[in-house]
Formats: C-alpha cells, sequence, structure tokens
C-alpha cells in the first residue's frame, strides 16, 4: 500500500524519551499531517467496516486520539480503557480542597493539621466516574491497570482493541482479557505501530493483531 510510508514518514522518533536508550515512537506528529492521519484511519476503516464490529475499545492515551474516528466510520461505539491516574505531590492540597465530594465519603486518609494523608491504596485514582472492572498487567518495572465501566460492552458484542503501539503486547493482553470478562468476543487487535514479529508471536491470547507499519 503506497500510503504505509507516508503515514511511516509522518511518525517522530524522539531519542531517550521518557527515558535513556529509548527511541520514542511519537504520533503525534502523524496527527499533524491531514493526508497521514486520514490515510491511517481510512485504511483501519476499510479493513473493519464489514466485519460486524459493535465496539472499538481504545487504549488510553493515544488509543483514544484513533479509536473514536474509527469507530463511528465503522458504524461502532468506542469505549475507553483507562489507566489509573497517580496523584500528584501536591495530591495532599487538591484532595483537601475537594474533600471529601469526589471520595464519595469513604474514609480516605486521616487528617492531620488541616492537611489529608491519603491512605497508601488511594495514591492512584480511576479516572472513570462509574463502576469499573479492572485488569493488572506487568511492565518492565512495576505493574499497570487498565480499567473499564461495567456495562459498556454487552455479553456477545464483537470488539476491535486498539492503540498506537504494541511493543510486548502486554497492554493488549489486559485489554482483551477485560472485554472477555465483559462477555465481548475480541475480532482483532490493531496498532499503529508493532513489529512483525509481535504481530506473528501468540502472547495476545491467540487473538490475531494487525500492525500498519515498523518503528522507525
Ligand atoms: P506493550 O504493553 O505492548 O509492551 O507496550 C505498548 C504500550 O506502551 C502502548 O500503550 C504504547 O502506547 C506504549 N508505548 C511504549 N513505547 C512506545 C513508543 O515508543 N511510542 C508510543 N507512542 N507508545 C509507546
Amino acid at each position: 500500500d503506497p500510503r504505509l510510508q507516508g503515514i511511516s514518514n509522518a511518525i517522530r522518533v524522539v531519542p531517550h524519551f521518557p527515558k535513556p536508550g529509548i527511541m520514542f515512537q511519537d504520533i503525534t506528529t502523524l496527527l499533524l499531517n491531514h493526508k497521514a492521519f486520514k490515510d491511517a484511519v481510512d485504511i483501519f476503516v476499510d479493513r473493519y467496516r464489514h466485519m460486524n464490529i459493535s465496539v472499538v475499545a481504545g487504549v488510553e492515551a493515544r488509543g483514544f486520539m484513533f479509536g473514536p474516528s474509527i469507530a463511528l466510520a465503522i458504524g461502532a461505539k468506542f469505549v475507553p480503557l483507562s489507566k489509573p491516574g497517580t496523584l500528584p505531590d501536591n495530591a495532599m492540597m487538591c484532595v483537601q480542597n475537594h474533600f471529601p465530594s469526589p471520595y464519595f465519603g469513604e474514609q480516605i486518609g486521616t487528617v492531620e493539621k488541616n492537611r489529608l494523608l491519603l491512605d497508601k491504596s488511594y495514591s492512584t485514582v480511576s479516572k472513570l466516574p462509574s463502576e469499573v472492572i479492572s485488569e493488572d498487567y506487568v511492565l518492565e518495572y512495576g505493574t499497570d491497570r487498565l480499567e473499564m465501566h461495567v456495562n459498556a460492552v454487552l455479553p456477545g458484542e464483537r470488539a476491535l482493541v486498539f492503540d498506537d503501539l504494541v511493543a510486548t503486547g502486554g497492554t493488549l493482553s489486559a485489554a482483551i482479557r477485560l472485554l472477555e470478562r465483559a462477555g465481548a468476543e475480541v475480532v482483532e487487535c490493531a496498532c499503529v505501530i508493532g513489529l512483525p514479529v509481535v504481530e506473528e508471536q501468540c502472547r495476545l491470547n491467540g487473538k490475531p493483531l494487525y500492525i500498519l507499519v515498523e518503528p522507525r
């Protein structure tokens, strides 16, 4: 497909982000390039429009930048798969200012001298406001979590899972587990960027993976 070279060229490589040694594949420059952005969305839409997909589930944050466009064009709904937020260093002040309304009166810590000291289990908070189901997955250092609103996906729905980039497949595997727990059938996972070896290997719970271009 002659469009793929233009898509690849529109991705910027940022060396040593977010840590030394990492060549970060930056898709924000693809979003700046109307032709390349549209070509990427069009290729996914052409692939998925006749697959009877009713849900596009996008992984925060960069899966949110492509998923809704694809969902609208193929007649599907979009479901965000969110990562819990880590409270910043000044969280004690933020929480104190709003206390207790964002936490629905739950005991989340102790107040000492006008400061709220958070219990450890509250050092991350969900960004989704209603009831969620969640899946933890292992990263190179530590773990992360994906969350999805209960009832966003109904049993028997056919889902496409979307993220900007696949590396080990850990994130997509957690996304698949979430959707399957909700009773959905994951038809395929799709990413803009990935290695062909990852596309062929089976870390994705046996689900097919479709990628547009290799890392630059
Ligand atoms: P995996 O779980 O497959 O090991 O890692 C994929 C996740 O890491 C994706 O959510 C992706 O957004 C993020 N990621 C890792 N490296 C990069 C990178 O170089 N560029 C971008 N855009 N995302 C990355």
